[in-house]
């Protein structure tokens, strides 16, 4: 999912929020989007590893919830608010495709590290990659609630995020080809800092993951997508 679908849900969260506690609003604006943007700060480095805490920032959440529910304060409801979006985050990129850099050919089986269970939990794909169409429809479902609730800056925030978004799916594949052909063009001795999925562009067997081989239904049902 992108990441500014991830935002948008966060605009959804505190929308929600206002309509319990409109006296907080500022606050659940500000930390609901900080919280469901927050795990992709790890983009770089070690993406959906380092920052994404599906079972942890659940459970975080829960009890910071209740705090909020029974001494309403500004720190308070800012904290649950953080936490019930950054644990939105990394369960719903459980949703979406796997870590490869062309998440439309379906080969990674990495959807977001479980550090509870200490794995990686596998791809749903009910939105088949970040940038897909379908993950656009999710963003401006998201988004649309902020029109009637929120005064013309959030409008306007929400709707120049909705046209990242557009430009970035009508961009997406011909990024990941972009970036294909330039990584290998970097020199050898700096692919190292290069994130994982870059890397593996240029060198497959430098993933540290088992692709799925091409024959497969999945791969080759999707080869011609790209
Ligand atoms: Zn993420």
């Amino acid at each position: 999912m992108m990441a500014t679908t991830h935002a948008l849900f966060g605009v959804a969260l505190a929308a929600a929020t206002l309509a319990v506690a409109p006296e907080f609003g500022t606050a659940a604006l500000v930390a609901s989007v900080a919280g469901s943007v927050f795990p992709d700060l790890d983009l770089y480095a070690g993406h959906r590893r380092t920052l994404h805490y599906p079972v942890y920032f659940s459970a975080a959440a829960l009890p910071a919830v209740a705090v909020a529910a029974f001494a309403p304060r500004p720190a308070t409801v800012a904290l649950a608010c953080f936490l019930v979006g950054a644990a939105a985050h990394s369960l719903s990129d459980v949703l979406g495709g796997g870590l490869e850099l062309k998440p439309w050919r379906a080969t990674s089986e990495r959807a977001v590290y479980d550090h509870f269970r200490g794995r990686w939990l596998g791809p749903r794909r009910w939105i088949r990659y970040d940038g897909a169409p379908e993950d656009l429809l999710v963003a401006v479902a998201l988004g649309a609630p902020a029109f009637a609730v929120y005064d013309r800056p959030v409008q306007v925030f929400v709707a120049a995020v909705l046209a990242v978004s557009t430009a970035y799916v009508l961009a997406r594949k011909s990024l990941a080809g972009l970036a294909e052909r330039l990584v290998p063009l970097v020199p050898r001795a700096l692919r190292g800092h290069l994130p994982e999925r870059f890397r593996a562009a240029a060198d497959p067997a430098s993933s540290g993951e088992a692709v799925a081989p091409s024959g497969t239904a999945t791969a080759s049902a999707s080869e011609a997508d790209d």
